[in-house]
Formats: C-alpha cells, sequence, structure tokens
C-alpha cells in the first residue's frame, strides 16, 4: 500500500496533473480550504469544481475552513503589493502550514500542493517554505514541480474534457483585476 499523500488544492484545474502524476507514487486525498479566495460566489464555484474532480477521479477530500476575515487580516499592509511579492508568499505560506497541520491531524505522512501546476509560481521558493513546514510541523513535504513536461497544458486539455470550471484571477480580491490566471 502506497503512502498517503494530502495534496492542497488550489483550484480543480490545476490539481488534474497533480492528482494523475501523484497517483503513480502515493494514495492521494486532496485538501480544499483556500480563505484567500473572494469573493464567497467564487468560492463556491472553485469548490464546486472541486466535488467535479473528487467525482471524476474517486478520490478523498478534505474540506478545510472558510475564514476570509482572518486572511484579510493576516494580509494588513501587504494588499497592494504586486502580485508574486510578499503576499503571495505569505498567502502560499499560510496554505501550506494549513495543509501540514490537517495533514498531521489526519495521520497523512506527506503534503503537497497543486500550486506546482502553475506557470506564474516561484515553485523554488514554494519547495523552501515547503521544507521549513516540514521541519516545523512534522509531516514531509514532497516536492515535484508538475506543470514540468508541459503539465500546466495537460490540466487545460483535461479540464475542458471534464468540464471543470477555470477562474481567471488568481484568488483573493487583490488579484481580482490582474487576470494572470492562477
Ligand atoms: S494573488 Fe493569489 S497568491 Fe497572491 S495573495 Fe492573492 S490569492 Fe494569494
Amino acid at each position: 500500500m502506497n503512502d498517503k499523500i494530502l495534496l492542497h488544492i488550489c483550484c480543480a484545474p490545476d490539481a488534474t496533473t497533480a492528482i494523475e502524476r501523484l497517483d503513480e507514487k502515493f494514495q492521494v486525498i486532496g485538501f480544499f480550504s483556500n480563505s484567500n479566495i473572494q469573493p464567497f460566489s467564487e468560492y463556491e464555484k472553485r469548490k464546486e469544481a472541486v466535488s467535479v474532480l473528487q467525482d471524476y477521479y474517486l478520490i478523498d477530500i478534505i474540506y478545510g475552513n472558510y475564514d476570509p476575515v482572518l486572511w484579510k487580516k493576516e494580509m494588513k499592509g501587504l494588499e497592494d503589493l504586486p502580485e508574486g511579492g510578499a503576499r503571495c508568499r505569505k498567502c502560499i505560506f499560510l496554505n501550506l502550514l494549513e495543509t501540514a497541520k490537517t495533514a498531521k491531524k489526519n495521520g497523512i505522512n506527506f503534503f503537497t500542493t497543486s500550486l506546482m501546476t502553475s506557470p506564474h509560481k516561484d515553485v523554488n521558493w514554494i519547495k523552501k517554505v515547503g521544507n521549513v513546514i516540514e521541519w516545523n510541523i512534522g509531516v514531509r513535504y514532497y516536492h515535484e514541480v508538475f506543470r514540468k513536461s508541459d503539465g500546466f497544458l495537460y490540466s487545460v486539455k483535461k479540464s475542458k474534457l471534464i468540464g471543470l470550471y477555470r477562474q481567471n484571477y488568481c484568488g483573493c480580491e487583490y488579484s481580482i483585476y490582474d487576470k494572470d490566471g492562477d
């Protein structure tokens, strides 16, 4: 029996490639929390897409807390920073930390993130922060860059095939007018 891994699902489209590649090595369990996503109507759409993914791949998904008020407090002073800067780093750190804590609570030995499918994310920084969280929480961070070997392109095609909702901004209200996708 393969080890279990908790996959932080940033969005259903990015998770397609991640799930398929992880499935060769792990028993994959998804984790969807993402208090960064605003407004609530958008959160609902992305959550619904994750449930479509769940039915398609027949995997378990843990749905975490959604607390955008607390998330905004955490981002105080960082609101106006450009995408990819300190606000995004804190946002990603919080999501990975939540994932690792949830993995620990549920007896899952590994965690990782579907952010590794996105062409917009700094995968080397995510690796570093994943390792720091591993050291602090005691759950192993698994590093794999899912966007490699046309992983992002594959996720776009697969999402269309399954009929998944695909967002056109990263997630928080500060990114709504920065239509760089995910
Ligand atoms: S742009 Fe995306 S990564 Fe950056 S803070 Fe907003 S939701 Fe988080």
